[in-house]
């Protein structure tokens, strides 16, 4: 069977055409950080899988989870019934995040969603009819229309489905850098927030880190003034820590760099470790209660495989596999040698930026033409990196060898200099 083939003709790609107008290249297996190509290639793995495999791939923790949950039992509907894979990682997503009410789902879209669904009902529960939402210019927050409607409207895909989606509210985005000044992203906040608070349900944002609208790093400081000022209209603050969730960033969640919570907190990518596709969305004992004890009742959302008991037991090991780690001491040690290493890019002509936070290391072009090119000249040094538009960045498992990250970074800088010279 030639599966080239038959991918060509039937299957679509992340963000493609089909067929494909750019190279695929097929995988054989995977191990720790490498991605084994039918071809015989051995790529060194840099982008963790979108965020997701931060223990790198086929850990055998993860792999007993799954394997003894797979005789117990597959999958169980969760309409009135429950099990104990379920409430053993509730405990532990409460535990490691102090908020309180858990709602499992398939994949991070999906949690947002839900995400903006009760904060709806919240507001509709302590009779406000509210239906908007602040969301910061440059942000993702996932692909299916709820959540394509906060992402940022000219970065991303709203021109295609015109009226269809929902009208939210954007606000200026703060400056790049951790601890650079936000006042100009705050004046725009307080405005937007004077001029439309009767209408808005909730502030969506990515803390600390925007991640595929743009790979920005900003001052965790914004986020906490950001809550002073929801707190005073009665909005909800919804943070979307799909991608900077389980120590990316070098703190457990990106909102601890800071001294605040989240009122609804949305997570996924590496909850499982990379391993099957699970969600989650977590609110204060407050939304919970509010809703429930309302005329509403109920939080309408019930997926047909919500808290599946797979996707439940692998994420309890690999949380069990974090905590279990010297992973912050792993992650900052990362941070720094990405800081050390990529900053020479920064001389360069062709490099706007060079950003890195935990184990997000971001080189920004000034011009977005590059993408392809880079890509076929990692492949080519063998190494895994998947650049779009300006951003040439890597994302690698927390448990990377040092030789492996030399290799992941050294092409990055080799790559850079090819472009120089081809140009
Ligand atoms: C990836 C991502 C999503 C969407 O998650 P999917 O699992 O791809 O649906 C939402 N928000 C952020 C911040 C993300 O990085």
């Amino acid at each position: 069977m030639n599966y080239i083939e038959i991918d060509k003709n039937h299957l679509w790609h992340p963000y493609n055409s089909l067929p494909s107008k750019s190279p695929i290249w097929a995988v054989k297996k995977t191990k720790k950080s490498k991605i084994y190509l039918e071809d015989g290639t051995v790529l060194v793995d840099g982008m963790s899988s979108w965020w997701s495999a931060i223990h790198g791939y086929n850990n055998k923790k993860i792999y007993k989870a799954l394997k003894t949950q797979a005789k117990i039992m597959p999958h169980i509907m969760f309409g009135g019934l429950t099990h104990k894979p379920a409430s053993i990682l509730a405990k532990k997503l409460v535990d490691l995040t102090q908020l309180n009410s858990v709602f499992l789902c398939d994949s991070g879209s999906v949690s947002v969603e839900v995400a903006l669904k009760t904060a709806i009902l919240y507001q509709k529960a302590k009779g406000r009819e509210k239906y908007k939402f602040l969301a910061l210019e440059n942000s993702y927050h996932g692909d299916t229309l709820g959540a394509m409607s906060v992402c940022d409207p000219n970065n991303s895909m709203h021109s295609l489905y015109g009226d269809y989606l929902s009208e939210n509210i954007f606000v200026k985005a703060p400056n790049l850098g951790i601890k650079a000044d936000f006042d100009e992203a705050l004046k725009d906040l307080e405005e937007k927030l004077i001029k439309h608070h009767k209408d808005i349900a909730g502030f969506i944002l990515e803390p600390v880190v925007q991640g595929a609208g743009g790979m920005r790093i900003y001052n965790p400081e914004y986020l906490e003034k950001a809550k002073e000022l929801c707190l005073k209209y009665d909005i909800l603050t919804i943070f979307d820590e799909i991608a900077t969730g389980f120590g990316h960033t070098g703190k457990m969640f990106a909102f601890n760099h800071t001294n605040i919570k989240p009122d609804i907190l949305t997570i996924g990518k590496g909850l499982t470790g990379g391993t099957l596709t699970m969600a989650a969305m977590l609110t204060t004992k407050d939304i919970s209660d509010v809703i429930s004890s309302s005329s509403i009742g109920v939080l309408m959302h019930g997926p047909t495989f919500m808290a599946n008991p797979l996707a439940c037991s692998v994420a309890n090991a690999s949380i069990d596999l974090l905590l279990n780690s010297s992973w912050q001491k792993r992650v900052l040690k990362i941070e720094k040698y990405f800081k050390k290493k990529l900053e020479i890019l920064k001389t360069s002509s062709l490099v706007k930026d060079v950003r890195c936070i935990g184990v997000i290391g971001v080189v920004e072009l000034k011009d977005d033409t590059n993408a392809a090119k880079l890509q076929e000249f990692c492949v080519e040094n063998k190494v895994w990196l998947r650049p779009f538009g300006k951003l040439f960045y890597s994302i690698v498992a927390y448990n990377i060898g040092k030789k492996e990250l030399k290799k992941i970074i050294n092409t990055m800088i080799n790559a850079i200099e090819y472009l120089e010279k081809e140009k």
